[in-house]
């Protein structure tokens, strides 16, 4: 589904607005804004939300398109008070929200930032610049998926890079998980309590996940190791029938049945934007030295971009919370 936010018919207004509220800031630069919040995930809603109900008029820029991972996914049943919300409609009713108490939510990328000084600036489109006088990242991190074209089509009907989040639709289903990492291992252990068989096919012959899943995983009943298989291809037409396999060392193909793929083959953090701004760790993600606070005086962040393990919307969710209220403690203290 389209979320209602892409529809083409508002498009070109919600461009133009954009445009109209960025060029404004711009022309009165000397307008200082208290936050802006880089993300338009559930990480940065949730802080534009509270900011917003604190009277700190955030202003957010949602990236293009906006809503992050959310977006990807059909489904979610895990994000309490709603038993079944699609993702998109889920993130609109978080940005009506946000809009609601006084946040501007503009849907442009951020393309620079510079955090040298103690006023932080933001550049978008067309090199306009705003200052503030604090930020929250809240940019996320992507999935890597194997860049297949059926793989894509059939993403939300049988492929998924989250388990926890769609474990529960292949109840007595038979699926498989791809990897050999830590995450692949938990998805697959994660998947064996709803489906009845779980595949995981791995292009070698040893994972690079910890001795402890390895073994939970080995020794799991409904766990069934490939070993040296990529997919070449995911078969269906309107939802996963099953992937062609090919032997890495013989070159030999085979056809396996499934209901679902997960895909865990690792996940980068958007954090291009702030290399050399802020200390990210050996995997690119933010490092945090506590309470929501980066390298950087007045430089926050929430969500994805700073957490490899848990990865949830209301994970996300809540430490865009803490930030906003680390925030809203660090301007009553500058
Ligand atoms: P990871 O450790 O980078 O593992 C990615 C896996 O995907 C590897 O086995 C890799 O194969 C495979 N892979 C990568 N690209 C592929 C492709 N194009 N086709 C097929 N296979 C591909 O990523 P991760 O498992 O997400 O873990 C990330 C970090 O989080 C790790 O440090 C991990 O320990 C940590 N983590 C910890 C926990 C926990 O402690 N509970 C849970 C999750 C994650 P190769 O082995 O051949 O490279």
């Amino acid at each position: 589904m389209i979320p209602k936010f892409f529809d083409g018919k508002q498009k070109t207004a919600k461009n133009l607005i954009s445009t109209l509220l960025i060029n404004t800031y711009s022309m009165i630069n000397s307008n200082v804004e208290n936050v802006i919040i880089i993300g338009g995930g559930p990480a940065g809603l949730s802080a534009a939300i509270y900011l917003a109900r604190a009277n700190l008029k955030p202003l957010v820029f949602a990236g293009s398109p906006p809503g992050g991972q959310l977006t990807l996914t059909s489904e979610v049943e895990n994000y309490p008070g709603f038993e079944s919300i699609l993702g998109s409609e889920l993130i609109e009713k978080m940005r009506n929200q946000a809009k609601k108490f006084g946040a501007r939510i503009v849907d442009e990328n951020v393309l620079r930032v510079d955090f040298s000084e103690p006023i932080k600036t933001v550049f978008v489109r067309r090199q306009s610049l705003i200052k503030a006088q604090a930020i929250i990242i809240a940019t996320g991190a992507k999935a890597l998926w194997l860049n297949l074209p059926s793989e894509t089509r059939l993403r939300g009907h049988g492929v998924s890079a989250c388990a926890t989040c769609d474990g529960f639709f292949f109840r007595e289903k038979t699926v498989a998980v791809i990897g050999g990492g830590d995450t692949a291992l938990e998805e697959a252990l994660t998947l064996t309590k709803f489906a009845k068989k779980v595949y995981i096919i791995h292009r070698r012959d040893f994972f690079r996940a910890s001795k402890i899943m390895q073994e939970r995983a080995k020794n799991n009943p409904k766990i069934e190791i490939i070993w040296n298989a990529a997919v070449e291809e995911i078969m269906g037409e309107k939802k996963v029938e099953g992937v062609r396999l090919k032997t890495v060392f013989v070159q030999r193909q085979s056809l396996l049945k499934l209901d679902g793929v997960f895909v865990a083959i690792g996940h980068k953090p958007d954090m291009d934007l702030f290399k050399g701004q802020i200390d990210l760790d050996e995997k690119g993600y933010v490092k945090i030295f506590e309470r929501r606070r980066t390298s950087v005086k007045g430089v926050f962040v929430a969500g994805d971009c700073a957490d490899k393990y848990y990865r949830q919307a209301v994970t996300a969710a809540g430490t865009g919370v803490e930030a906003a209220l680390e925030v809203e403690h660090y301007l009553e203290t500058i």
